[in-house]
């Protein structure tokens, strides 16, 4: 079958298409036919070898498609299954195997495509504004990157919850898609010399509850000081770099704040927790709450041009590798 192989960590191209023998089932695990693949910042760091995967590997964290195989002691999942999987590599490829007790099965209104584009940020974004920090009506948030894939899902979700959404975008291009998502104020960092001091004007000369920062290193100082006292810093990302070793002691003179470093992992641990936040993201898709824009489909062939144009900050909304195409 035709997959991609990483067989030495670096950009975007060390990404090759290969032939490559199908998986097989073990005790366990499931088969499935790829119809759809998403693209994510996760996919970049493991192509970077910033988590140490093994070599080779293929990467890939989120996929939908077909069950086609199952092995020995899979209860609950059978052939012809239309499912999806999150953080598990190995989905930028025709077939990819999976542990079947972490399969999300798909309803039947929910496409491949849809699945595949919304299952990780769908559910980073409903544990961000629910676990990480509850989002309550009146809430002025702080998105970074808000036309980006976690963006515009997030800006989605807080604006749902009745909070208002200021976002930051490179582009005024960018900037139009995260007002059309929901962003009440939209800034682009370039355009001004001191990000917190415009976030604080935007909201009536105060700091902020929470800010979500996906992009690290750029911004990491800017969200500190967009914060009010006892405010909180959802740190969930690095795009931009990881953010370097820091004073504790800052929290404190920011105004006794906190700061969390979360994971998807960690709130999708349990088979009940899994499941119940991919209905929750399903529902919300169904009644129109969230919108999912998908803004490029690649080829296997061209998963490298994927990576750099997510890199090169060229993309809004969410990109698949769609192995059939
Ligand atoms: P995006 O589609 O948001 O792409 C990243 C965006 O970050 C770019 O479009 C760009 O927007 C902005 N950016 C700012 N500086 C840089 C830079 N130097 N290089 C590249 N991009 C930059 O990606 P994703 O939606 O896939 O991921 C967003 C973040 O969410 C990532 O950090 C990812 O790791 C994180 N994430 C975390 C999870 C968790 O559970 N902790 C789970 C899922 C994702 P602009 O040009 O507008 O500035």
């Amino acid at each position: 079958m035709r997959a991609i192989r990483v067989d030495e960590v670096g950009g975007p191209e060390v990404l090759r298409e290969a032939e490559v023998e199908p998986p097989r089932p073990g005790p366990g695990e499931a088969v499935v036919e790829v119809a759809a693949s998403g693209v994510n910042f996760l996919d970049v760091y493991h192509r970077e070898g910033r988590y140490g995967l093994p070599l080779p590997f293929t990467p890939g964290t989120e996929g939908a498609g077909t069950v086609v195989e199952v092995g020995p002691g899979v209860a609950g999942v059978a052939v012809g299954d239309r499912v999806g999987w999150v953080e598990i590599p190995g989905s930028y490829a025709e077939r990819a195997v999976v542990d079947a007790s972490r399969l999300v099965p798909l309803p039947d209104d929910i496409g491949f495509e849809t699945a595949a584009a919304v299952l990780l940020q769908g559910m980073t974004a409903h544990y961000l504004v629910t676990d990480a920090y509850p989002v309550r009506r009146g809430d002025t948030v702080l998105v970074h990157a808000a036309a980006g894939g976690m963006g515009l899902l997030l800006t989605q979700l807080v604006t749902h919850l009745g909070g208002r959404v200021i976002g930051t975008a490179s582009t005024t291009a960018k900037a139009g898609s995260a007002r059309r998502a929901g962003a009440a104020e939209v800034i682009l960092p370039s355009a001004v010399d001191d990000l917190a001091a415009e976030v604080r004007r935007l909201n009536g000369g105060r700091g902020l509850p929470v800010v979500f920062d996906g992009v690290g290193a750029h911004t990491f100082d800017a969200s500190l000081a967009s914060l009010r006292p006892r405010g909180h810093l959802v740190l969930f990302g690095a795009a931009s770099g990881a953010v370097p070793p820091f004073d504790p002691m800052r929290l404190a003179r920011g105004g006794s704040l906190t700061l969390i470093r979360p994971s998807l992992g960690d709130y999708i641990a349990d088979r009940s927790e899994l499941l119940r936040r991919a209905a929750d993201v399903f529902a919300w898709v169904r009644s129109g709450a969230l919108e999912v824009t998908v803004t490029g489909r690649y080829a296997l062939s061209e998963a490298s041009l994927a990576h750099s144009d997510l890199e090169g900050r060229r993309t809004t909304g969410k990109l698949l590798v769609v192995p059939g195409a």
